[in-house]
């Protein structure tokens, strides 16, 4: 297969992944003498942050997603491609993708992270997890069509099984979406499910630790939690979920929780890449890059973002595999790399923590930044427009504000459409 990229005598900088370090890097470089080439396995940006609403079917997928190609349709210099990395040869400077051989000058890896579940198979089979588009629409699918058979289901344990949720992980994600779940049992199941019995719908929070948000104060975290269970969502602590058949959840105290449905936002690692070394990577898979994002061990391949570890007496394990590190990495990375023209000193890494938030639904949030911490409705609004403000796309940033303004009022969303009922996931065989 041929990539048919041409050879430009430009030096060339091959980007892998377009995620917010790899589609920031592209952008940033766009303008400059380097010919880019960006790969990514999708032909389109995916807006993480908001997969969850996405899944609870408060957003179009189309709304969080930018094409690569719209993104660099006026930089002749960036040339785009749908492939996954297989192989790095970096002894010839060249990897080896889905669609073959491409030769760089610098690599920069940037594919980011997967879901972690910690080796078990069997949850890995049968749980949802929030990874990707793809993942958020079968959830939300799944989700719909389960409504649609608890009504005509008499057995209350069978109904049970259909209507109940467990989420395990109570960071950002879980959090954000076991409140997303508790509106959708508030306002719209008593609306569109007037048969259903809105009170059975239970949704279980499992968090191993004993707070929830465990990155942020633990005052952010008790409020969060608060939040959380007057929404009546049943949050358990210092709990773990050890296995799930499709039917039953068991935590490590043995506990049994009969649920059709397990999301998994439990944890995140890497994927290791054919032709690194293993010592560049440390423990939790992720690789090892000094002050400049240059993996140790090697002379021109860089890596950025949730799959880069960085250390420092501050960030022992790496910074936080949050957006803004990706987003930041990125951008100092094109400036150092347009400074090679000139010769220039390479400028290192300092990380500008911007501060962390979650939101738990309407009205409430839980923010912290710098030394301010704040809750409910303030947090809320500054949730709303921080995300706002790094969606990609005006015509996305415009359509998300309107759903969001046509939601608050209507306390309601009209995008519960079943578009493929057959889950792809293999719950239980009936
Ligand atoms: C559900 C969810 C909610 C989140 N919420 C927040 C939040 O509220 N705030 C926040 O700051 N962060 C949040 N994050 C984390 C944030 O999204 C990540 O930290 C950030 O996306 C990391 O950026 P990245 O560039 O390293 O990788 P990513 O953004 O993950 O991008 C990786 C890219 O690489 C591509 N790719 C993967 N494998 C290959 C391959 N083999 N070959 C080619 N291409 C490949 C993917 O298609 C993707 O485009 C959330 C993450 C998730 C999953």
């Amino acid at each position: 297969m041929r990539v048919n990229i041409p050879e430009t005598g430009q030096k060339r900088i091959v980007i892998v992944g377009g995620g917010f370090g790899g589609l920031t890097l592209a952008r940033k470089l766009s303008k400059s003498d380097f010919q880019v080439i960006l790969i990514d396995k999708q032909n389109h940006h995916q807006f993480q942050p908001l997969f969850y609403q996405v899944a609870m079917a408060g957003l179009e997928p189309s709304s969080i997603s930018f094409p690569f190609r719209k993104a660099f349709q006026n930089h002749p210099n960036i040339y785009f491609r749908i492939a996954e990395i297989l192989k790095v040869d970096s002894e010839n400077n060249k990897i080896v993708t889905s669609l073959g051989i491409i030769n760089y000058d610098f690599l920069v890896l940037a594919y980011g992270a997967k879901t972690n579940f910690f080796g078990n198979e069997k949850i890995e089979e049968k749980a949802f997890s929030m990874k990707s588009t793809g993942a958020a629409l079968d959830l939300r699918n799944t989700m719909l069509s389960d409504y649609e058979q608890a009504l005509i289901e008499s057995d209350f344990d069978e109904r049970q099984w259909y209507i109940d949720i467990v989420i395990v992980g109570g960071g950002a994600t879980g959090v954000e979406i076991a409140g997303a779940l508790a509106e959708m049992r508030k306002y719209i199941l008593p609306k569109d499910y007037k048969e259903l019995n809105a009170k059975e719908v239970d949704i279980y929070l499992i968090q191993g630790g004993n707070q929830l948000l465990q990155g942020m104060d633990p005052k952010s975290g008790d409020t969060a939690e608060q939040y959380l269970i007057e929404r009546g969502v049943i949050v358990k602590k210092n709990s773990r979920v050890v296995d799930y058949d499709g039917e039953y959840v068991i935590t490590q105290s043995g506990e049994k929780i009969k649920a059709g449905k397990l999301i998994w936002a439990a944890g995140i690692t890497c994927n290791r890449l054919e032709g690194i070394t293993e010592l560049s990577y440390n423990k939790a898979n992720r690789l090892l890059v000094d002050k400049f994002n240059r993996v140790e061990n090697y002379e021109n391949i860089y890596a950025i973002g949730d799959m880069a570890a960085m250390i420092s007496d501050e960030f022992p394990l790496g910074h936080p595999q949050v957006a803004q590190p990706a987003i930041q990495q990125a951008k100092n990375l094109a400036r150092n790399f347009k400074k090679l023209n000139n010769k220039e000193d390479w400028k290192p890494f300092k990380y500008k923590d911007l501060g962390t938030m979650a939101t738990i639904g309407r009205n409430k949030a839980v923010a912290e930044i710098g030394r301010f911490k704040i809750k409910g409705f303030f947090a809320w609004l500054i949730w709303l427009f921080i995300h706002l403000y790094a969606l990609i796309g005006v015509r996305n940033k415009l359509i998300v504000f309107i759903n969001w303004i046509w939601n608050y009022f209507t306390y309601d969303q009209s995008l519960r459409l079943i578009i493929n009922p057959k889950s792809t996931s293999n719950r239980r065989k009936k």
